[in-house]
């Protein structure tokens, strides 16, 4: 699974599931971009996966602006010759009940998680279909294919992105372009943090018992990234302990 000459962009890099997976690639050899909101915590993570003897730039871009996402795309064309791999992990979470959910609270959820992983992929699809090679990996969640209380438009923006993936895949199949989605159960991160006063309640409904780490997620990614991964495409793998079983 070697990813040397490839250059991929992952998204929400700065931490939690995205520094694995920039991880992960760098220690199989790609060149990476990173992209979070905070330049700070981005190029933090930049010089750790600098130290593995990769090419590394940090940038600051809202996923939820497209004009910033098509001058990211433009930059790492420029600064990294070519995009290879695309892995939209930016996401956040506003949970509320659905009858206190604010209109702010559905649309930021939306604009972040769905249109952002939309506007990445649209930029860097031209120059995958001319390089007529291409892996883009979307990170879902368990919660957009089983739903999940006080998540309505998280778990809307996370099955979106599925829907998303197939139809993204039927589109590129023909440039050897392949597109799958990574849906993790509960993997402890910041985003995760809210829970700590339930996690074992929710470990006994977890077959492996116990919360994923970042590097399980990263893991699944470098395998849908590699070359070995070309005949999967349309695909969502689910890494969650056996939780959605
Ligand atoms: P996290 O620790 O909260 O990290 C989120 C990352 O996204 C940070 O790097 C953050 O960068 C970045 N980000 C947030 N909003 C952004 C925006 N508008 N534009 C660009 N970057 C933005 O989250 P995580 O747990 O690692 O989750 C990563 C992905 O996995 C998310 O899509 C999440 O929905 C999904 N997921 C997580 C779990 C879990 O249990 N943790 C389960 C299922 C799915 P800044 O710090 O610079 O803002």
């Amino acid at each position: 699974m070697n990813l040397k000459g490839k250059t991929a962009i992952v998204t929400g890099a700065s931490r939690g599931i995205g520094k694995a997976i920039a991880m992960a690639l760098a220690q199989k050899g790609a060149d990476i971009a990173l992209v979070a909101t905070k330049i700070e915590t981005a190029s933090a993570t930049a010089a750790e996966v600098a130290k593995l003897g990769v090419k590394t730039k940090a940038y600051a871009v809202n996923v939820a602006d497209s004009g910033a996402v098509n001058s990211c795309v433009e930059q790492v064309m420029a600064e990294f010759g070519g995009v290879g791999i695309l892995v939209n992990n930016a996401g956040v979470t506003r949970d509320n009940l659905l009858m206190r959910m604010s209109d702010a609270d559905w649309q930021e959820v939306i604009d972040v998680n769905l249109k952002g992983a939309f506007q990445f992929l649209r930029a860097v699809t031209r120059p995958m279909m001319k390089a007529r090679w291409g892996r883009v990996i979307n990170i879902s969640s368990v919660s957009g294919i089983t739903g999940n209380p006080g998540q309505v438009n998280y778990a809307a923006s996370k099955a979106g992105m599925i829907g998303m993936t197939r139809a993204a895949a039927l589109e590129l199949a023909g440039r050897g372009i392949t597109v799958n989605a990574v849906a993790p159960g509960f993997i402890e991160t910041d985003m995760t943090k809210e829970f700590e006063a339930q996690k074992s309640a929710i470990c006994e409904k977890i077959p492996l018992a116990r919360f994923g780490q970042p590097q399980d997620i990263a893991a699944a990614v470098a395998y849908l990234a590699s070359e070995e991964a070309g005949y999967v495409t349309g695909q969502v793998l689910i890494v969650d302990g056996g939780l959605s079983m």
